[in-house]
């Protein structure tokens, strides 16, 4: 005879914070120019593929990865050129290092701040991990509310404050002087999350010798790797000697360390990649200015926000002409109308602005 058992429900035994949540969705993108994940659009020169290939063709991969990736993380320094007595901790991806911070100091009522409209990663992170989220609104035009958010930090009293250094999905690099301020106020950690650091023209990385509370986590997946997971968190082993107890120890794989750690050692070419797309984005912007109807952000980062009227007819229009970037209307109430574009190469700035141009005439 069957057990009269009552059935057990992912709705019975799930968290209801996690219930509540939608998964972070990535659509599907074969055979569109792909202008919605701020990937790297450039190949590697030939010569660097082939020194990869023959690295993959040696790798032990029967063996589990070097655990304390000592290899990659000299290549890292090398490349970053950290603060001495500044170490790094390697993250599958910095999400999963923002994860880890969480998991750190998710102390019963414990708070995660950031501002809004930002990565929607720290708000999702924060409900992962039971801790208590509070996004603090940007001004009209995207820049800090210092005011706002000093109140904010004496009023939750965070244990953990992220900035996204250029913001995402915003564009802007925020003022230096009002993060130092925030920096200082705040009772526990301020992560600058430096995701775009390879476009912008300023880094907090100098300030990490005089601010005991700062950490600052990059990625190279904006930069070329985005197929590989690899970000990092910058700071004082003091910090790091404790987050590393969290880390799963082959978090970061075989594969992974060797081509990054070779990628490294060609940072120039990475970086000469990244100045081109810096260069397309002044076209990208004053095509996309020169549009009517179309209000385009200025830009630290390798993607432009802008505004349009009927922002979903003009996403769905462009998807329609096979062209995918990402829509942010209907998220968070200060990006009515808009969407974010990746800044590509010269050749698929071309084919979007022609159909979003052609989009606009057709919805006009
Ligand atoms: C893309 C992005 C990340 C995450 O990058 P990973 O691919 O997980 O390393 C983190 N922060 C911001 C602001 C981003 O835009």
């Amino acid at each position: 005879m069957p057990s009269a058992r009552i059935a057990t429900t992912p709705e019975s035994l799930i968290r209801p914070e996690i219930l509540a949540l939608n998964a972070y969705h990535v659509p599907p993108a074969v055979g569109m120019v792909k202008l919605d994940a701020m990937e790297n659009p450039y190949l590697l020169p030939q010569s660097l593929r082939d020194e990869i290939a023959r690295l993959v063709a040696d790798a032990a991969i029967n063996r589990y990865p070097d655990a304390a990736a000592h290899q990659l993380k000299a290549a890292i320094a090398q490349a970053t050129q950290l603060p001495s007595g500044t170490e790094v901790l390697l993250g599958n991806g910095s999400d999963e290092i923002i994860q880890l911070l969480a998991l750190a100091v998710a102390k019963p009522g414990a708070v995660l701040l950031s501002v809004e409209p930002s990565f929607v990663m720290y708000r999702m992170i924060a409900a992962f991990t039971g801790m208590r989220y509070v996004g603090v609104p940007l001004t009209q035009d995207f820049s800090l509310d210092l005011r706002a958010t000093l109140d904010a930090i004496s009023r939750e009293r965070p244990a953990l404050v992220f900035l996204a250094y250029p913001n995402n999905p915003t564009g802007n690099l925020f003022d230096a002087n009002a993060v130092r301020q925030i920096i200082e106020a705040a009772p526990g950690l301020v992560v600058v999350d430096e995701a775009y650091y390879a476009f912008a023209s300023d880094s907090f990385i100098p300030h990490l010798a005089s601010c005991d509370n700062l950490l600052v986590m990059r990625t190279f997946s904006k930069l070329g790797m985005a197929g590989l997971r690899l970000g990092f968190l910058a700071g004082s082993s003091a910090w790091l000697g404790q987050l590393e107890k969290l880390r799963l120890p082959y978090n970061v794989g075989v594969l992974p360390q060797l081509v990054a750690a070779k990628l490294l050692e060609h940072h120039d070419v990475l970086l000469k990649q990244a100045e081109s797309i810096r260069q397309e984005r002044v076209k990208l912007l004053a095509a996309l200015s020169a549009i009517a109807g179309v209000h385009a952000y200025p830009s630290e980062a390798n993607f432009i926000l802008f505004r349009a009227a009927k922002a979903a007819q003009v996403f769905e229009g462009l998807k329609q002409r096979g062209v995918l970037i990402k829509n942010l209307n209907g998220g968070h109430a200060a990006l009515t109308d808009c969407l974010r574009v990746t800044v590509g190469t010269a050749e698929e700035s071309a084919k979007f602005i022609a159909a979003l141009q052609d989009t606009i005439n057709q919805l006009a």
